[in-house]
């Protein structure tokens, strides 16, 4: 199979975590007989210096006539880099919202996986860690509160500001299938989070997502309303597998999920629209304090390159080789500074890179 990647490496450690994911890819289609195409194109800094804009329409095209974008990082450190002293609209951020935007990204995949080898990074009591987790959040990410009017009016002397929450039962459902397609490829479980008891936002959520799961009969569906979700994560993290929820209650819930892994150098993340395009990037950012001093972790990209197999290519056995060497070089001893621990042997970027295409 002929894959055609867009790749974006980004600014600060973005192009050394790229070109070790690129190294990884290689031996995956050497391994599995495929070819892989990359193109580059710039954004955000890289884009500013080159072009004096983020992200200019001809990389947005480039990246549409992908079948899939790699991304490293984007962005400087925001209190030096002359980038933050331009206007918002011109900043590194603006090239990303840009991208999301054009290529019509509304849902948004971040794993939190707790490894068995990382357990001590995790901040939950032990008898809690001990039993690891692997859970995936859907977020809805262009619909709800965030998207919805806003406004600042006075009335009578006094300031009042409105948000609208607002999502239609088509934007419930497109979510709602990516959701429970992906709880396929995994232990076929998806918990629908909420504020049924609430918001009618909710109650329009929870039917749309009862009528869709009965094209899933497999897959066990469950609801459970935010604020009991928010306690679940941190008091028995291991029941969960899909988490589909919307926008506002995404962005908390995913959050909250990464912190209790412990270890922001492991966590992927995807942004799929209603095609099997998506955008794939770590959730961490471009980490300017260590960049060009090749000790970035490189496993969080490796594990979107992972997951750009698994969800845009459907080539689910060469990501369980990515996913299965990242496991056996942690179960080995290696780490890089950010999760290293006693008794482990340090490497650096490139080495880890190195380490994990040897293994695929
Ligand atoms: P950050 O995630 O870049 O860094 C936070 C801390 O984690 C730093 O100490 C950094 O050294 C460390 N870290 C992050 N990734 C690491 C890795 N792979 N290996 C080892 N250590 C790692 O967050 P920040 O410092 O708040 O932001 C830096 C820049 O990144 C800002 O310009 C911000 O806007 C941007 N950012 C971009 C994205 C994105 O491109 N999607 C996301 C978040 C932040």
């Amino acid at each position: 199979m002929e894959l055609n990647i867009t790749c974006i490496p980004g600014d600060g450690i973005g192009p050394e975590i790229v070109a070790e994911a690129k190294k990884v890819l290689d031996a995956v289609a050497v391994r599995f007989g495929h070819t892989m195409k990359y193109t580059d194109i710039l954004m955000g800094g890289a884009s500013i210096d080159a072009y004096g804009v983020p992200l200019t329409d001809e990389a947005i095209e480039t990246a549409k006539s992908a079948d899939a974008v790699l991304m490293g990082s984007i962005g400087g450190n925001t209190t030096t880099s002359p980038w933050y002293k331009l206007p918002p609209n011109l900043r590194p951020e603006a090239g990303l919202l840009g991208i999301r935007k054009a290529l019509n990204l509304f849902a948004n995949l971040r794993p939190a996986v707790l490894y068995e080898e990382l357990a001590g990074a995790c901040p939950l009591k032990e008898e809690i860690s001990a039993a690891g987790f692997d859970m995936l959040i859907m977020r809805e990410l262009t619909g709800g509160l965030y998207f919805g009017e806003r406004k600042t009016v006075e009335e009578n002397g006094v300031l009042k500001a409105i948000d609208t929450l607002t999502y239609d039962e088509n934007e419930i459902r497109r979510i709602a299938i990516k959701g429970f397609d992906i709880a396929m490829k995994r232990r076929k479980k998806v918990t629908s989070v909420d504020k049924a008891n609430v918001l009618d936002s909710s109650r329009l959520w929870r039917k749309v997502v009862e009528e869709v799961a009965k094209d899933y009969p497999e897959v066990t569906l469950e609801h459970m309303l935010v604020d009991n979700c928010a306690m679940q994560l941190v008091k028995d993290p291991a029941q969960f597998d899909v988490i589909l929820t919307e926008n506002m209650f995404g962005d908390i819930l995913s959050d909250e999920a990464s912190m209790v892994t412990g270890s922001i150098g492991m966590l992927a993340s995807a942004s799929l629209n209603d095609s099997k395009f998506g955008l794939y990037e770590p959730s961490h950012g471009s980490a300017p304090d260590i960049a060009g001093k090749d000790i970035a972790n490189p496993i969080a990209t490796i594990l979107s390159a992972s997951m750009m197999l698994r969800y845009s290519f459907d080539l689910d056995k060469e990501a369980d080789a990515i996913d299965n060497a990242v496991k056996s070089v942690l179960k080995e001893g290696y780490r890089t500074v950010d999760i290293m621990s006693a008794g482990c042997t340090q490497v650096g970027c490139k080495q880890m890179g190195d380490l994990l295409t040897q293994r695929i």
